[in-house]
């Protein structure tokens, strides 16, 4: 089994603690800060500054914690130590709030069905009540059908863009190019602002602001040799959503981009496809596998999350048990 050692400062594993916060583990050993569990990859922060990625997705998941000061880090194998160094905090203007906005959020990452949704979304400061009004909140408050419906009102209202990656080039670009999540999204956040950036030219917003998912410097490392790059006023922040109403809405549109692409799945494979990473996706995965066929699967699900041997595994039972 790999593991990956990071020494981080003090708010850096804070804001892994919030970050991985829906996966922390009630563990707690000797010496740690805190533990959590996603899939394919164990997590301990030490009071020491040491952070433990263990397991078969350590590698992909230090990845998104560690800084590469422009020159490429080799890999960390077993027991090596990387450097994380602490960037510059970027701390948002005055009244960020109320200020005109491109927020950028993405869905999708944790969940082995379905694609990676990434919007960005732009809230001028007059629009902010009528938002508001029309029920814009962070997502994480409302359910599917409350998302569906301010979706179905935002989405003509305010400019935006969405960027789906599908299943199928998803496993493309993470078996062939090895590229992780981490860039991924970085590729699809950056594409998704230049894309509004365009929409609403010559207006130009006060801030760009991006929910955070890595170090602002790993991001704009991952978009090196892109050929355009938003940089101006772009800020990062974890829980973004709070901050300013753009994320939300961009929060919002995603997840309803998400949402139907789910159902669309759901109507090819002939039954509901559940959302999430835990075992009951398995167990859709292991019938879609027994009605389609194991190749079929790379259409629907991301292929290196750990789901993919448990349904194998489910399948070999429920064979094995027909056999009987
Ligand atoms: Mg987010």
């Amino acid at each position: 089994m790999g593991q990956v050692v990071l020494i981080c400062e003090k708010d850096e594993i804070e804001e892994m603690k919030n970050y991985y916060r829906k996966q922390v583990t009630d563990k707690n050993p000797p010496g740690s800060i805190f533990t959590a569990k996603t899939t394919g990859c164990s997590i301990t922060a030490y009071r020491s500054g040491k952070v433990l990625f263990q397991g078969a997705n350590c590698e992909s998941e230090a990845e998104k914690w560690r800084v590469s000061d422009g020159k490429k880090q080799k890999p960390a194998g077993a027991g090596t130590t990387a450097k994380a160094k602490n960037t510059a905090k970027n701390t948002l203007p005055a009244g960020f709030n109320k200020l005109s906005v491109i927020g950028s959020d993405e869905v999708g990452t944790g969940d082995y069905f379905g694609p990676i949704t990434v919007v960005a979304a732009y809230v001028k400061s007059e629009n902010i009540p009528l938002l508001k009004e029309l029920g814009v909140k962070d997502s994480k408050e409302l359910n599917d059908e409350k998302i569906i419906a301010i979706a179905k009102v935002i989405k003509d209202v305010i400019p935006f863009s969405l960027m789906t990656l599908k299943n199928e080039k998803y496993n493309v670009v993470q078996q062939q190019a090895g590229m992780t999540q981490g860039k991924m999204k970085a590729l699809l956040h950056n594409q998704a602002i230049l894309n509004v950036l365009r929409k609403i030219s010559p207006d130009k917003p006060d801030a760009v602001l991006i929910d955070q998912f890595v170090q602002p410097s790993t991001y704009f490392q991952h978009l090196k040799g892109q050929k355009e790059i938003a940089r101006e006023d772009v800020y990062f922040s974890t829980k973004a959503e709070g901050i300013h109403l753009a994320v939300a809405a961009a929060s919002i549109l995603a997840r309803y981009a998400f949402i139907q692409y789910i159902d669309k799945l759901s109507g090819s494979a002939g039954f509901p496809i559940p959302k999430g990473a835990g075992a009951h996706v398995d167990e859709a995965a292991a019938k879609l596998i027994l009605q389609k066929g194991r190749q079929s699967l790379g259409q629907f699900v991301k292929l290196h999350f750990a789901n993919t041997d448990k349904a194998l595994a489910l399948v070999q039972k429920k064979r094995r048990y027909h056999r009987k």
